[in-house]
């Protein structure tokens, strides 16, 4: 039974990949623009975290995804490979999103900020420094929806929402467009009550698919 929602409801019509900037004539495709947008960052020393880490960790997916799952920050594993959610929490990532099948559709992984902090502590500041990035590829990859992973990413995208644990399972109001935040699946490693939050959510999440058919471009 779908909880009662806070901020839920259709913000605004679905923004999809066809929605996203048109190609100049003679200009950059979409693809060379994010590949530009990549190299920036994997060459940022913009913040403290240019320094300490060991890739900058960009993105992983669809070029033309319909859902853009948002995490906070890198990991240990993902500076190390400098590919996001590939430690044990890309692992459930991974597994949830095979769960929901086709009815997903072309999905991409990315984070708010894209250094690894120090002791995986949030940094506010390099997340302020790193907005741009983000606005950049999401303006470029014009996801119909996004998945923001646990507090920050939630908090990132959306400051004004009510906190992640009465916002998770059901849609969501941001000027991003349409959110459907999740709690982080690192949590889910902690906590059992968060493991079933997370399977319930997940649960919402399917049916939510369901009831708005992949529209394929
Ligand atoms: S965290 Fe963002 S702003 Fe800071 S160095 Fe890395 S890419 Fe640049």
């Amino acid at each position: 039974m779908p909880r009662r929602g806070v901020g839920r409801g259709r913000t605004r019509a679905r923004r999809t990949a066809r929605d996203a900037p048109q190609r100049r004539p003679g200009g950059p495709s979409r693809a060379e623009e994010l590949e530009r947008l990549a190299a920036t960052i994997r060459a940022c020393r913009l913040c403290p975290l240019g320094r300490s880490r060991t890739h900058a960790v960009v993105y992983r997916g669809s070029l033309r995804p319909r859902a853009v799952f948002v995490g906070e920050a890198p990991g240990a594993e993902e500076d190390r490979q400098g590919v996001p959610f590939v430690g044990r929490s890309g692992a459930i990532l991974d597994k949830a999103v095979a769960s929901l099948g086709d009815d997903l559709g072309p999905y991409g992984v990315l984070n708010v900020v894209k250094c690894r902090p120090p002791a995986n502590r949030f940094d506010p500041g390099a997340a302020r420094a790193c907005r741009p990035y983000l606005d950049r590829q999401l303006e470029l990859l014009a996801p119909e929806f996004l998945v923001p992973l646990g507090a920050k990413a939630l908090r990132a995208l959306a400051p004004e929402a009510p906190p992640i644990l009465r916002t998770a399972g059901q849609e969501l109001a941001s000027r991003y467009g349409v959110l459907f935040p999740l709690v982080h699946p690192a949590a889910t490693l902690r906590s059992r009550r968060l493991a079933e939050r997370w399977q319930d959510d997940l649960g919402l999440l399917h049916a939510w698919l369901r009831g708005r058919p992949l529209q394929r471009a």
